[in-house]
C-alpha cells in the first residue's frame, strides 16, 4: 500500500519544520563516538529521534516550495511521501520507558568538562539532555533493546531513501529537455536538497555503525581517524580502471600514476573519499578513451598528485583527455549534464549512490563536490580545451568545519 500523508501529519511536519536543524561536525562525531557505552548510545538515539524528524520536515517543506508547480510532479510527490512516511515512523517511535533512577543517571553522568558535551542538540533545546558521553555503568537491558530497535528503524529509513537521487533527477531532466539554460532555482534546490540528504545519511550511517559494527582499529563508526590517502587513491584507481576495461572492452585501461607521501593519513569517511576519487578517475579515463579511441597501444598517463598543507590535503588529477569547452563548464555542475549516452532513470530501480556505472547519469561531478564541501572541502575543475582537464579535490584536514545546513 502506498503511503499517503494525512492532513494531521502534514500539520505536524509543518510544525517541526519551524525548528532549526542542529549541525554535527566530523570532529564532534569522532569525539562523541569513541567507545560509546549503551548510555551514550541512548543519548545519541534521543538526539537523532529529535533531530531527524526536524531535518526531514525541512526537506518536505522544500519539496513543497519547488518552483513551476514541480512539487505536483509524480516523482516529487513520491519522494515527498517517502519523507513523510519516515517522519511519521520517527515521531511515532515510542520513547523508552526507563526507571527514574536510570533517567537520573543519564543526566547526572553528562560531564560538562567533556568537549563533546558542547554539542547542544535540539534535544537540549527541547529539554532532553546532551548529545554527549555517558559513563559506562550497568545499563539495564531495556536500554540496549531500545537502541537496537531505533537502529533498525533508521536503517530501514535510509534504505527507503536510496533511490531519491535517481527519482528527483527526473525533475531536472524534464526541465532540461525544454531548454538548455541552467535553471538556477532548480540547481540550487538540488544542491541544498542533496547536501542535506548527505547529512542525514551520515548521521544515520554513523549511528548504525556505532551500534552494530564491532569497532575496528582506527575507526569511529564510519569515520577512520587514519584514512591513508595513498591507499584510498590506489583502491579507487584499481576500481575505476577495472570498470573502464569492462565498459570499453580494453585490454589495458590508461595508466594512472600516483605521487603521494606513503604515510599521509587524516580523519575522514573513507567511503566518501573513495567515491569522489572513483567518479573523478572514471571521468578522466573516459575522456582519454573517447579522445584516442579504444584501439591504441598507449594513452597519455593520468597523474594524481597529492599535496599536504596545514589546512588542506589537495588531490589533483590531471588528464590529457582533451578538456571541456569553456562554455560547457557551468553545465558539468548540473545534475543531468552528460556527454555519455544518458542512462535511463528507472525510479523503480533502487540505485545506491555508490554504484554508478562508467558514465551517463551526469551527477558524478556535482555530487562529488557536495561530498567534498560537506566536510569543509571543495572540488574545482580547470580545463584546457584541446589538451586536458585538471581537477582539484580539496579536503579539509582540520575537520571541525560546521556542518553545512541551510
Ligand atoms: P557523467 O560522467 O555521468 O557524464 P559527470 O558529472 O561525472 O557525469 O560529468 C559530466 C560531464 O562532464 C561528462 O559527461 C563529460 O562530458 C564532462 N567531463 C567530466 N570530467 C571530464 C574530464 N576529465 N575530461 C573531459 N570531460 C569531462
Ligand atoms: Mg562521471
Amino acid at each position: 500500500m502506498a503511503y499517503k500523508i494525512t492532513p494531521q501529519m502534514y500539520e505536524k511536519i509543518k510544525h517541526f519544520a519551524r525548528f532549526p536543524q542542529t549541525g554535527v561536525s566530523l570532529r564532534q562525531m569522532v569525539m562523541f563516538g569513541q567507545n560509546p557505552s549503551q548510555g551514550t548510545l541512548l543519548k545519541a538515539t534521543q538526539f537523532l529521534a529529535d533531530e531527524l524528524p526536524i531535518r526531514i520536515a525541512h526537506r518536505v517543506k522544500e519539496l513543497d516550495n519547488l518552483p513551476h508547480n514541480l512539487s505536483e510532479m509524480p516523482s516529487i510527490v513520491r519522494v515527498k511521501n517517502w519523507y513523510a512516511q519516515s517522519f511519521e515512523e520517527l515521531i511515532n517511535f515510542p520513547k523508552p520507558e526507563l526507571p527514574q533512577s536510570i533517567r537520573e543517571r543519564l543526566f547526572a553522568t553528562s560531564n560538562p568538562s567533556n568537549p563533546s558535551t558542547t554539542i547542544m542538540s535540539t534535544a537540549t533545546k527541547l529539554g532532553h539532555g546532551y548529545y554527549s558521553h555517558v559513563d559506562d555503568i550497568d545499563w539495564p537491558p531495556e536500554v540496549r533493546y531500545y537502541n537496537e530497535k531505533f537502529t533498525k528503524l533508521i536503517e530501514a529509513i535510509k534504505r527507503r531513501h536510496d533511490p531519491v537521487v535517481t527519482t528527483v533527477g527526473i525533475l531536472e531532466y524534464k526541465q532540461h529537455k525544454k531548454s538548455t539554460m541552467i535553471d538556477t532555482d532548480i540547481q540550487s534546490f538540488l544542491d541544498r536538497f542533496y547536501m542535506s540528504r548527505i547529512g542525514i545519511r551520515i548521521l544515520i550511517g554513523q549511528h548504525v555503525a556505532l551500534n552494530r559494527l564491532p569497532s575496528r582499529p582506527d575507526y569511529v563508526g564510519i569515520i577512520c581517524t587514519k584514512t591513508n590517502i595513498a591507499k584510498t587513491v590506489q583502491e579507487a584507481v584499481d576500481n575505476a580502471r577495472f570498470i573502464c576495461e569492462e565498459y570499453y572492452g580494453l585490454f589495458r585501461a590508461p595508466e594512472i600514476q600516483l605521487y603521494c607521501p606513503e604515510e599521509l593519513s587524516f580523519t575522514y569517511v573513507p567511503t566518501h573519499l573513495n567515491h569522489m576519487l572513483f567518479e573523478l578517475l572514471k571521468n578522466s579515463l573516459r575522456a582519454l578513451v573517447e579522445l584516442f579511441g579504444d584501439d591504441v597501444d598507449e594513452y597519455p598517463t593520468i597523474k594524481v598528485i597529492v599535496a599536504e598543507g596545514k589546512e588542506d590535503i589537495t588531490i589533483k588529477i590531471l588528464d590529457e583527455g582533451g578538456g571541456i569547452p569553456r562554455s560547457n563548464i557551468p553545465l558539468v555542475w548540473t545534475y543531468m549534464y552528460t556527454t555519455a549516452e544518458a542512462q535511463t532513470l528507472d525510479p523503480n530501480f533502487s540505485q545506491s549512490d555508490f554504484k554508478a556505472p562508467m558514465a551517463g547519469f551526469g551527477y558524478g561531478l556535482p555530487l562529488s563536490r557536495l561530498y567534498a564541501r560537506y566536510f569543509g572541502g571543495d572540488l574545482k575543475l580547470i580545463s584546457m580545451e584541446g589538451f586536458g582537464t585538471d581537477v582539484y579535490l580539496h579536503l579539509n584536514r582540520i575537520s571541525n568545519s560546521d556542518e553545512p545546513l541551510h
